[in-house]
This record gives C-alpha cells, sequence and structure tokens, in this order.
C-alpha cells in the first residue's frame, strides 16, 4: 500500500472503533529499533507506523490492528488481558494466514502526558 493509503486506512480503522482525535504517521524507520512496525504514542496521540512494511498489506493491517489496541487499552502496556480485550474490538479486514503475526511495537508504549 502507499504512505497515503496506509494512512487513511489507519485513521478509517480509528474511526469503526471511535477514536477520531488521533492522528497516523509513516516514518521511514525506527533507528534505535529497526525491527519494529508500529508505535502508539499517547503524548503525541499518534499512530506511528514503519514504511519499510508498506510492501506487505497484511503485515499493515496487523500493525495497524495491534497499535490501535494499544490506543485502547491505555492503562495496559504489556499486551496483557485487556489489550487482548481491546484487540478484539478493532476491525479484522485481514483474513490470510498470516493474520496470526503478531506486530513488534516500541519497547515501551509512550507514556501519557
Ligand atoms: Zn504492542
Amino acid at each position: 500500500m502507499t504512505i497515503e493509503n496506509a494512512i487513511r486506512t489507519c485513521l478509517n480503522l480509528l474511526a469503526e472503533v471511535g477514536v477520531g482525535n488521533w492522528n497516523v504517521c509513516v516514518v521511514e524507520d525506527f533507528p534505535e529499533n529497526p525491527t519494529h512496525m508500529g508505535l502508539c504514542s499517547y503524548r503525541a496521540r499518534t499512530i506511528y507506523l514503519s514504511a519499510k512494511w508498506l510492501d506487505d498489506d497484511a503485515e499493515m493491517l496487523t500493525t495497524m490492528r495491534h497499535e490501535i489496541a494499544h490506543v485502547l487499552s491505555a492503562s495496559d502496556r504489556d499486551h496483557g488481558e485487556h489489550f487482548e480485550q481491546a484487540l478484539s474490538l478493532v476491525p479484522t479486514q485481514v483474513t490470510c494466514a498470516r493474520d496470526f503475526r503478531i506486530a513488534r511495537c516500541g519497547p515501551q508504549v509512550e507514556p501519557l502526558p
């Protein structure tokens, strides 16, 4: 997908779960953690997606769902129960076999202000 498609798709997914006041940024890379695919910044109210996976729609969609689940479960930074509940609320648009892959996110989700 293109950068524009990624941003629009992620904003649409956010809207579908009732989140309208967040931004989405596609970044070239996460320099300190090049294998990471996404980051949820509560401080910036922004989901960052790595451009390195733009060619892989399934991976991008999985990462979007993962980061949106972080948006919805701010009290659960460790992919715990609340995170899993939130993840189940994010619409699944991926039906291919790769959907089970867990997106790697930042080492810790950035703190709330
Ligand atoms: Zn995560």
